[in-house]
């Protein structure tokens, strides 16, 4: 039985919208339209096959590479290599000082920035921390929470998880809630057991209605920086899990309507295959999305 899903991009319209912009943040109501647009092409398309199906989410982790200079010169290539292509959202995580820079580089086209990380508090004394609040300021509209570069060499945990994705949604960004084994545990046929836990220390601590505005990422740690891409089949396991936990919590419904991607030396040559599985709803995608032509070719076939 199907359900109907709402994409996410409801509310990341709600946060595009020209009138709740910043008056210093300028959102052309050109961009906004076209998201729009794209949006109701989505929805109808998808009403025409009598059932919502998961938006695809296409998100490229730039992590702690790219001048603001360079940031720029990306977009310049990229955006006329993916206009016109309506089949996914696309995402973009900066390192967060060229956040500005990336908005106003994407402002005429679908394309939505986000930050690679966010602190639970809304202000305070945290020296180097950023809030959810700060980051929505300058124009993102999502944010990575507990990659497991953040849980490896900054010590996060589950619960550091759970705070910082209550934030973001507190803050109106859309969280991507990440998760996924190390090789120890994989080698040791372990990984369900710590995607359980991570869903019960990261996410089962959700109001139903902070479930309903999250994106989760399945990414094995093995997979990730290495070439050694986790196989359509082992992925589409592992998303099944987080699925049925989530359907433990939340309900069926809730749980149909979740977006899971998954992460993990994506290129354009092994997209096809993950994402013809249809518990993959996306991608997030670490090296291959620092090179605007790649970046294109993982994006056009998802
Ligand atoms: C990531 O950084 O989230 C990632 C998946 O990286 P890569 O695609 O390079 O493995």
């Amino acid at each position: 039985m199907e359900f109907a899903r709402e994409p996410v991009l409801t509310s990341a319209l709600g946060q595009l919208s020209p009138t709740s912009a910043k008056p210093w943040r300028k959102i052309s109501e050109l961009r906004f339209k076209r998201v729009q647009a794209s949006f109701k092409r989505f929805r109808k398309e998808s009403k025409s096959k009598s059932q919502l199906m998961r938006r695809r989410t296409i998100a490229g982790n730039w992590k702690m590479y790219k001048t603001a200079q360079q940031t720029a010169v990306f977009f310049e290539q990229f955006n006329p290599l993916i206009e016109g292509v309506g089949n996914c959202e696309i995402v973009i995580f900066p390192v967060s000082i060229n956040i500005p820079t990336a908005v106003q580089a994407t402002e005429e086209t679908a394309i939505q920035i986000g930050a690679q990380n966010l602190f639970w508090a809304r202000e305070g004394a945290y020296t180097g921390e950023t809030s959810g609040e700060m980051l929505h300021a300058v124009g993102a509209t999502w944010v990575l929470v507990g990659h497991s570069e953040r849980r490896q060499y900054f010590n996060e945990s589950d619960t550091d998880a759970l705070r910082k994705t209550q934030a973001a949604i507190e803050a109106g960004l859309m969280p991507i809630v990440c998760v996924g084994e190390r090789l120890d545990d994989h080698k040791a046929g372990k990984a369900g057991d710590v995607l359980i836990r991570q869903f019960a220390g990261g996410i089962a601590g959700l109001t139903e209605e902070q479930f309903a505005k999250i994106v989760v990422a399945y990414e094995p740690v093995w997979a990730i920086g290495t070439g050694q891409t986790a196989t359509p089949q082992i992925a589409s396991q592992a998303h099944s899990l987080i699925r049925s936990e989530a359907e433990k919590r939340f309900g069926r419904e809730a749980a149909q309507q979740l977006r899971i991607l998954y992460g993990g030396s994506v290129k354009p040559d092994n997209i096809e295959a993950l994402i013809r599985d249809p518990e993959i709803d996306g991608a997030l995608v670490g090296g291959a999305s620092l090179d605007p032509q790649s970046f294109a070719k993982i994006v056009k076939a998802a």
